[in-house]
């Protein structure tokens, strides 16, 4: 009984949760509808450039920067060739495609899922035509309708492809690959990809066109299946005719959904018990609007939220979304995860914690490791970490165990939308796994970057800082232009203040009495990455802080009577400096 949580009661911000049947958090994404991503959208374009030394494309679709787009990416109907030309190309093709099927029965170690079938499909039309060069057959100013497949990231545009594909509930409508029906890698059963294989083949799709059937397909029935497939190619008929009347101007031809139809498309698993739980009336009638088209049977599990507790706090997602910002991740037996994400690579540390249950150190290490490998897979899917991971399992001896470990991350792997690769667990228990990163990071959506530290998660010791800033304080003091002064205010943070007071007062009370100086020291919490700041009444200036300034140090004179002297001259000062009247002034004295 799985639980889609949705909350769009805010204008800008929609966030989708899943909460599996254990209660536990399954899935989490957050959208900010102002700054939508583009990924799936198409465009028409137009090629602006030809890199012969990145066989690559540049597309101009409109966005703000030109989209790239790799040789491999563009289908053979694009390229400027005498029609015979073409013809014995696709001939080429359709061999292709058997051989094709055949090795889809051994794939061992590499996990693939529907999203990702299109990639390879490209791979392997691409052998076939690396006997070209992307300057013999691509040329510059020609239109291409192109498909977002990574976000513009940084300074780097979006990288675009021609392969289409076009998602639905129980399949990938792909309206111009050459490879025919295909069946989600996630199922296993021959007899079951035989069965629904046979079905899907009297629905008669045209030649060049890919329809890939996605989990959920599996268990659908098969007017299902061929009402969504049918759906999917009106969407492409539609495409196709607005292809023609379009201009190459930035607005998408077809726009991927939001986020939470996306969710419900592409994640959720529907069973007797399921429901989709939405806080807000516009997006629970967006979803059922869009729910009639892709999933009609299940209108009614979709609900409206009537409940003034916030829909995030009713079913406890917040606190589990503070977990999947903490390093922690624990696991059943009382062993825990560590997981570090850095610039080039997530590490996570594997320990047993006082898990004890095995008999002997060899059966406590791999029955945690197991746990592990499992707990691994669904924090990587939560967290959404990308890019290299290495995991440091806990060592075990036997080879056999470290197969077991193998095949329970395979299992633990098949149902990530993402691709997942890696290699086998080394004899020091370490493994390599490389996942496709298919949106940001929880990390990155939820958090930013600590001002503070910079993202080290380190700071200068107060130690340290203090003789940082007892250092400065004597270079100004020894500088001649500095003799006038007579009032040194710092502002580091409340460590480091407490430090100077108590560790240092001794050799600040020199320094003050050696330079005729008052040294005050101010608590404040910098917004940046500032250690301290050092002023004199002069760096104040005319300002609201200089104006409290002046009451702190007229306040702070009061007690120190026998320094009324020296406080009345600096008053003097400081409002020759502030422009104070002469009245305002008279009337803080006598106060
Ligand atoms: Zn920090």
């Amino acid at each position: 009984m799985s639980k889609v949580i949705v909350d769009c009661s805010r204008e800008n911000n929609y966030s989708v949760a899943i909460i599996d049947n254990q209660g536990k958090l399954d899935y989490f994404s957050f959208e900010n509808c102002q700054k939508k991503t583009i990924k799936s959208n198409i465009y028409l374009g137009k090629i602006t450039r030809v890199e012969y030394s990145l066989q690559a494309a540049f597309v101009d679709y409109g966005g703000d920067k030109a989209g790239f787009l790799p040789f491999s990416e563009i289908h053979p109907n694009y390229y400027q060739l005498p029609i015979k030309d073409k013809q014995n190309i696709a001939n080429e093709l359709r061999n292709e495609e058997k051989n094709i099927e055949e090795d889809d029965e051994n794939e061992e170690t590499e996990i693939e899922t529907d999203n990702e079938d299109k990639a390879e499909q490209s791979k392997k039309a691409y052998r076939i035509y690396k006997k070209y060069n992307i300057q013999e057959v691509i040329k510059r100013g020609q239109p291409v309708l192109v498909q977002v497949y990574k976000d513009e990231r940084g300074n780097k545009g979006a990288s675009l492809t021609t392969y289409i594909s076009l998602p639905g509930r129980y399949c990938v409508l792909m309206p111009n690959s050459p490879r025919g029906i295909g069946i989600s890698k996630k199922i296993f059963s021959y007899e079951e990809r035989k069965r629904v294989s046979n079905e899907v083949k009297k629905f008669n799709i045209p030649d060049g066109t890919g329809l890939i059937i996605r989990t959920a397909g599996m268990k659908a029935n098969i007017e299902d299946l061929k009402k969504d497939y049918k759906y999917l190619n009106n969407l492409w008929k539609e495409i196709s005719t607005k292809t023609v009347q379009s201009r190459v101007d930035g607005i998408p031809i077809y726009e991927e959904v939001n986020i939470v139809e996306q969710v419900i498309r592409d994640n959720y698993e529907s069973d007797e018990k399921s429901e989709i739980i939405i806080n807000g009336k516009q997006g629970y009638n967006d979803v059922v609007k869009f729910a009639k088209k892709i999933m009609p049977h299940e209108i009614d599990k979709i609900k409206l939220y009537n409940d003034r507790t916030p829909i995030f706090k009713k079913y406890g997602i917040d606190k589990k979304l503070d977990e999947l910002l903490s390093p922690i991740a624990p696991l059943p037996s009382g062993g825990y995860l560590v997981i570090n994400p850095t610039e080039a690579l997530v590490s996570i540390d594997v320990n047993s914690g006082k898990s004890i249950h095995g008999k002997n150190v060899e059966e406590t290490a791999l029955s945690t490791n197991l746990e592990a490998a499992r707990e691994v897979a669904r924090q990587l899917r939560l967290r959404n970490l990308g890019g290299l991971i290495v995991v440091d399992f806990i060592d075990m001896d036997e080879p056999k165990n470290r197969r077991l470990l193998e095949k329970e991350l395979q299992r633990a792997f098949m149902f990530d939308k993402s691709k997942v690769q890696y290699a086998k667990v080394s004899q020091f228990g370490l493994i390599e796994i490389s996942r496709q990163r298919m949106r940001s990071s929880v990390t990155e959506m939820l958090t930013i970057q600590c001002p503070h530290c910079c993202g080290t998660g380190l700071v200068k010791a107060p130690s340290v800082v203090a003789v940082d800033i007892l250092d400065s304080i004597l270079e100004q003091l020894k500088d001649p232009r500095f003799v006038k002064k007579e009032f040194l205010e710092v502002l580091a943070r409340a460590e480091v203040i407490n430090h100077l007071v108590v560790e240092n007062i001794k050799e600040i009370d020199e320094i003050q009495k050696k330079y005729n100086i008052k040294i005050l020291t101010t608590k404040h919490h910098f917004e940046r990455n500032e250690e301290y700041v050092l002023r004199s009444l002069e760096d104040i200036g005319n300002s609201q802080t200089a104006i409290e300034l002046y009451h702190a140090i007229a306040a702070k004179y009061e007690v120190a009577s026998e320094e009324k002297k020296k406080r009345n001259a600096t008053l003097r000062l400081f409002g020759k400096i502030l422009g104070l009247k002469n009245k305002m002034f008279s009337k803080k004295k006598k106060g």
